[in-house]
């Protein structure tokens, strides 16, 4: 084990990473870097970054993987992720994995382990739909949604393979409770560490 801890979560869009990741922090002392939560915050802000992720985050289309990849580094480099991080959003598209994979060998760490939580697609659109009446997020809308999951199958799921093919996949089934997940989850995690 390197001395940093790298967590990727993995699922399809509504899977709950974040709901997850973000209970995840305190049990690791590891923060969750969302890439959504980033492009979101760059919107909100307007920042070029934001301008430029929009029409892509509209769409439910994948921002491009070097603008993706170069905020994912940036954001690697602060100091709270000196001991690694919860990866949440991030690796979605196989340059995407390279490039975290050259990324890691340059501070002299790996991926600690892939937990893949795995809902029916039935259940995930339903979830979405309730999560746009909720909370309103401008891409989930039914049109929307369809790209996002045509999207994770095209270019995300293959990734599991990638994932699997190093040993470290463990795959949780995400039609459960939030606790229920969490406590498997959690336990995965620790028998890594
Ligand atoms: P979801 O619930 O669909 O997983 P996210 O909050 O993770 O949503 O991401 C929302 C949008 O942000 C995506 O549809 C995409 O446009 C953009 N995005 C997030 N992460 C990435 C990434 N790693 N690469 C490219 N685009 C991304």
């Amino acid at each position: 084990m390197s001395e940093k801890t790298f967590i990727i979560l993995m699922g399809a869009p509504g899977a709950g990473k974040g709901t997850q990741a973000k209970l995840l922090q305190a049990d690791f002392n590891l923060p969750q870097v969302s890439t959504g939560d980033l492009f979101r915050f760059n919107l909100k802000n307007e920042t070029e970054l934001g301008k430029l992720a929009k029409s892509y985050m509209d769409k439910g289309e994948l921002v491009p993987d070097d603008v993706t990849v170069s905020m994912v580094e940036q954001r690697l480099a602060e100091g709270d992720c000196a001991g690694g991080a919860i990866l949440d959003g991030f690796p979605r598209s196989a340059a995407q994995a390279e490039a975290l994979d050259n990324l890691l060998d340059k501070m002299n760490s790996r991926v600690a382990v892939v937990p893949f939580v795995r809902v029916e697609q039935e259940i995930l659109v339903a979830r979405l739909l309730k999560r746009a009446e909720l909370e309103g997020r401008a891409d989930d809308n039914e049109e929307t949604i369809r790209t996002r999951m045509r999207v994770y199958h095209e270019s995300t799921a293959p990734l599991l393979d990638y994932y699997s093919a190093k040993g470290l996949v463990v795959e949780i089934d995400g039609d459960r409770p939030v606790e229920v997940v969490q406590a498997e989850l959690k336990q995965i995690v620790e028998s890594k560490n």
